[in-house]
């Protein structure tokens, strides 16, 4: 096997087109060029009547062992259940835990309740949920939980909140720009921008404080932190965070995300999208597909250096290679703790 300058193995894997074996870091650039790849997706083009979708080409790593890589296409319309069906597919065996994703800061998961405004202190019909909301009437009710939010956040509450007051702690500019009539999706999309705007805001407050008297830094500060409790509240009420989003609306180019696959015995997973295309699904069904995997790693017995079989149980947020022996040293050396064959996946060695 190769290795890096560091003593550590290169990890190579297979492009699903040419069968070439490449190794990882070459792999996107393999990708970019391959000819068979190239004139397979030509082929496509020529024969289908049907018209392109947006398409996002996304590497899947183990985050502690990122020996295990996925190179795949999925269509981004797509919500991030099918993402977690293909990697459960690729690398997980059991499927009895929850899973999730985290993206931008929001945790979306499988056991979000799926539905719009999951706030329990606001409280629709229940005939209202069954069925379809038009997008007036979400309109509508997202107003009124703005309001409704607004005014949980007035000054009179600052006492009941532990804040010191601040007679006048938000703006009237800041409060008609929250109410400007948005879609839920332009107002999520708003929301992440001002969450993003108070927390750079309140670091600088908090560093250039010498030109200013504290009373002003105080107001200043408080007014930052009245608004971002108002944009949080609003975003939890408001964002869909099941796996039900489309990938579309909480990726794009470049982003780095994350997965875990069971809160308890985790197995990590980063993700970024890395390039996108417009181009035709040859499979209606299959929404995922695989560009290039790795190849199974072949791992030295950290006793004896022979090629390792099995891995011991339990090792989580290291690597492995330190976890590894073949048939031999696990029988001798290793009594108590239970071993496991080294399976291709970064959820090796967890049952
Ligand atoms: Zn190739
Ligand atoms: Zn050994």
């Amino acid at each position: 096997m190769k290795t890096q300058p560091t003593g550590r193995p290169i990890s190579t894997g297979n492009c699903a087109f040419c069968k070439a074996e490449i190794a990882k870091n070459k792999m996107m650039q393999h990708l970019k060029s391959c000819k068979q790849r190239l004139a397979t997706i030509a082929t496509h083009e020529e024969k289908s009547q049907v018209t392109k979708t947006r398409l996002f080409h996304i590497l899947a790593e183990g985050q502690y062992n990122p020996q295990y890589w996925l190179h795949f296409e999925v269509v981004a319309s797509e919500p991030l259940w099918s993402l977690d069906d293909f990697l459960k597919d690729m690398w997980i065996d059991d499927l009895d835990h929850l899973s999730g994703f985290t993206i931008n800061g929001t945790d979306y998961s499988a056991d979000y309740p799926d539905e719009f405004f999951p706030l329990n202190d606001v409280e629709y019909p229940k005939e209202v949920e069954e069925v379809e909301i038009s997008e007036e009437e979400k309109e509508k009710k997202t107003r009124e939980l703005i309001d409704e939010i607004i005014s949980t956040f007035t000054a009179e509450s600052a006492s009941y909140l532990g804040i010191p007051l601040n007679p006048a702690p938000l703006s009237a500019e800041w409060i008609v720009e929250i109410k400007k009539p948005h879609s839920v999706n332009e107002l999520v999309t708003f929301l992440k921008e001002e969450q993003a705007r108070l927390t750079k805001e309140t670091k600088i407050v908090r560093r250039d404080n010498q030109d200013i008297s504290p009373e002003v830094e105080r107001s200043r500060y408080f007014s930052l932190y009245y608004q971002k409790l108002i944009v949080e509240a609003l975003l939890e009420a408001i964002e869909d965070r099941s796996m039900g989003v489309s990938l579309e609306s909480v990726l794009k180019i470049g982003q780095k995300f994350s997965y875990v696959y069971d809160y308890g015995s985790s197995t990590y997973i980063k993700l970024r999208v890395i390039a996108e295309r417009e181009g035709i699904v040859p499979n209606k069904k299959k929404s995922v597909q695989l560009l290039a995997r790795n190849n199974a790693y072949e791992f030295p017995c950290t006793i004896c250096g022979k090629p390792a079989t099995t891995v011991a149980m339990g090792y989580f947020t290291n690597s492995i290679a330190d976890s590894v022996f073949c048939t031999q040293c696990a029988n001798k050396h290793i009594k108590e703790s239970g071993m496991l064959p080294i399976t291709n996946s970064p959820r090796a060695g967890v049952l």
